[in-house]
């Protein structure tokens, strides 16, 4: 018997669906738009609905073509589960309500992905307490915990400061008291970390940004990893107990979650994220090296003020960053010196797109303190270190020269 080698992150995800059985010799998984899922002996229909087998019902609990997508985001994240989502917002808030209950207490980081702050206030109104609190920190995070913390949720790479998170240190801290730890990984993606190996229980993706990589589709996902004993959670109902505990979780989460929020992911931009993640791993790459050479070009250029890159050796967390991803992902931020106004050099960009997205092959940028944090008001932005002329970059692959050459003439 031969030991079956585990294959390179590209491969596997190529290769996945052959993997499963390929239908009609199609090398993509096929687009299946049915609605509903018919089946001759109404037993195994019951079956079905009943979990004793695996299969599908009716399309707003998922469909083949997204199931495919989830088989690889799991062997991405190298979990056990995946559900997939039509956003990453429909994953981060079906999850959410899904597991957590009125009195429960989130600790979260207070540098977080703005609509996910925004959720959380929501949450806080019925009754589910968010302490925010500096992850770059995993002290920070241990004082904050209570008797009543379910979870710790935080991002790899924040946005738009670039602030990293204790990951490991906060990984450890969750696992000795037995609460579940979330970790967002959209700015790094699988192909620079895998929340996996610092201890994460559940990992989000917005499947929009870096893994569909195209900007043609929205999605998102929750990953189990397999690492948290669901047994340690008060909040699983008892009918989703009948598979394993390690499933515990995620069946809750495709049941509270997906099935009664109804937020799925249509099988079309499944297809659209599916063959963006064949090439997630080679645009990563370009995708990093473009940051860093425009960060240190704009860090040495007479008009830019403060820069906010990982891979900055002046970033205070470069180090951590390093350690953890390797390369140090695709954001960067930066302040114009006093009298350039943002918006009249982001018009002079040529190359360079003003857009809210980040994560698409093209480069963009955007005026953070007028656009994405323009709602939570002044005060709130200089507690958070947000200055008014700062702009967001979310670099493509580009060629590089040609990116540097834009920031050139528009600083000219
Ligand atoms: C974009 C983003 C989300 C939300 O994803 P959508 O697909 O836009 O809903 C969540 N978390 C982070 C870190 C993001 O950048």
């Amino acid at each position: 018997m031969s030991i079956e080698k585990p294959r390179g992150f590209t491969t596997s995800i190529l290769h996945s669906d052959a993997d499963a059985g390929i239908e009609h010799g199609a090398l993509h998984k096929p687009l299946h738009l049915s609605v509903a899922y018919g089946y001759q002996d109404a037993r195994d229909l019951a079956a079905v609905f009943q979990g004793r087998a695996q299969g599908y019902v009716y399309g707003r609990q998922g469909n083949p073509t997204s199931g495919a997508l989830e088989v690889k985001v799991t062997k991405m994240e190298g979990g056990v589960a995946t559900v997939c989502f039509a956003t990453g917002m429909g994953a981060i808030g079906a999850a959410m309500l899904a597991l957590l209950r009125e009195g429960d207490q989130v600790v979260a980081s207070q540098f977080l992905f703005g609509n996910t702050v925004s959720l959380f206030g929501t949450l806080s109104a019925h009754g589910i307490e968010v302490t925010f609190v500096d992850a770059t920190d995993a002290a920070n995070v241990e004082s904050a915990l209570t008797a009543k913390t379910r979870m710790v949720f935080v991002e790899t790479i924040a946005n738009p400061r670039t602030q990293v998170a204790d990951l490991g240190r906060i990984g450890k801290l969750c696992s000795a008291r037995g609460i579940l730890y979330v970790v967002d990984n959209t700015m790094t993606s699988p192909a620079l970390f895998r929340p996996r190996e610092v201890g994460a229980g559940l990992v989000v993706n917005a499947l929009t940004k870096y893994i569909g990589g195209h900007g043609n589709a929205l999605g998102g996902s929750i990953t189990d990893t397999g690492l948290y004993d669901w047994t340690k959670f008060p909040n699983i109902a008892e009918n989703y107990k009948s598979q394993p505990a390690k499933m515990w979780g995620i069946q809750q989460i495709r049941k509270k979650g997906l099935r009664d929020w109804g937020g799925t992911l249509a099988a079309m931009d499944a297809h659209h994220i599916a063959v963006g993640a064949e090439t997630l791993a080679l645009r990563m790459v370009r995708t990093c090296s473009n940051a860093l050479a425009l960060a240190d070009y704009l860090c040495a250029h007479p008009k830019v003020g403060a820069v906010y890159y990982p891979g900055l050796a002046s970033h205070p967390q470069h180090s951590l960053s390093k350690s953890l991803f390797g390369a140090h992902g695709g954001i960067f931020s930066f302040e114009l010196e006093e009298g350039i106004d943002c918006f009249d050099f982001l018009n002079r960009l040529e190359i360079v797109v003003s857009s809210s997205n980040l994560g698409d092959n093209r480069t963009l940028a955007i005026p953070v303190a007028h656009t994405i944090f323009w709602e939570m008001g002044a005060e709130r932005r200089k507690g958070m270190g947000i200055a008014e002329s700062l702009i967001r970059v979310s670099t493509g692959i580009e060629d590089c020269e040609d990116l540097i050459g834009d920031f050139r003439q528009a600083l000219g």
